[in-house]
């Protein structure tokens, strides 16, 4: 594997930044998970335009420019043959004397790194679905920044995985879910309508929930932008979760209790299934 650290393409395994880059002492830092499916970089616009977002919410400079990014993205991936699989990029305030105050003159650190992973491990695995366990909101207010600080949502989801389930919700002090430690989450009403809370301060706007917008539209799905308790998830029809690793994957049981028949419902598989189409359509 080859990945690339600040302006050199290094063997992987060699990789390294300098032990005081703020991404490592503060989490003084943003990042990004692209899909690569089909040999194309799912939605590559849309993750940058978020990581531009970012790093203006945190005052920090572009490493390069956008260009120069995209072309080191696609490099990265080339170099990696990877066809499926995920590509991972990071920008930190960069490496300077440990002081909370930000450094002057102290370029940012940028990493890029890129890897295959089997699609048919997530086709099994929305074959049977997942399940999810519900944890208090304990992140701070502004996780709509998609920063590298995500020691809470590492906390929730080995929670997750002790209780034998694949994601964890955060939901707040009025038992609204907020989304899950690495996903947006969503359910489907009786009636057949798509709910998912607005992405405003309390939650990432999620690059793949904004495509699976369109592709409801393109299903002639109805989409609710609001908030939903953990009651009303448990008594829909449907549960799942999205995201550039799991595009959207049925959720079959909350907290221990199933969901419908405790089968995958047929709208997010269909969803799942036109996501690709849609996605490539929007590479033109
Ligand atoms: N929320 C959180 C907290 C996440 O970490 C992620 C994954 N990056 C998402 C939502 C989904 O975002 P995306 O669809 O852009 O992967």
């Amino acid at each position: 594997r080859i990945s690339y650290v600040n302006g050199r393409y290094v063997r992987h395994a060699e990789a390294a930044v300098h032990i005081e880059d703020r991404g490592y002492q503060f989490a003084d830092g943003v990042y990004e998970v692209c899909e690569v499916a089909r040999g194309f970089i799912v939605d590559m616009k849309g993750h940058l335009d978020r990581l531009d977002r970012s790093l203006r919410e945190l005052a920090m400079d572009w490493p390069l420019g956008r260009k120069a990014l995209e072309v080191i993205i696609r490099e990265v991936v080339a170099r990696n043959r990877v066809r499926d699989g995920l590509v991972y990029l990071q920008v930190t305030r960069g490496v300077a004397p440990r002081d909370f105050l930000f450094p002057k003159d102290t370029a940012p650190s940028l990493v890029v790194t890129a890897r295959k992973v089997d699609p048919a491990v997530g086709a099994k695995r929305a074959g049977t679905g997942i399940k999810v366990i519900t944890v208090p909101e304990n992140r701070w207010d502004r996780v709509d920044v998609k920063t590298v600080g995500l020691l809470p949502n590492v906390l929730a989801k080995q929670a997750a995985r002790d209780a034998g389930a694949q994601e964890a919700w955060f939901v707040d002090t009025d038992g609204m879910v907020k989304e899950g430690g690495s996903s947006n989450a969503w359910i489907v009403t009786k009636d057949g309508r798509l709910v998912t809370r607005p992405a405003d301060h309390g939650i990432l706007r999620g690059i793949t929930r904004t495509t699976l917008f369109e592709v409801a539209a393109k299903l002639g799905l109805a989409i609710e932008e609001r908030g939903f308790t953990v009651a009303e998830a448990k008594d829909a029809r449907e549960a799942f979760i999205s995201s550039a690793t799991t595009i959207a994957m049925p959720v079959v049981e909350i907290d221990g209790h199933v969901i419908a028949n405790g089968h995958p419902g047929s709208v997010v598989l269909s969803l799942r299934e036109a996501f690709f189409d849609v996605a490539e359509k929007s590479q033109a």
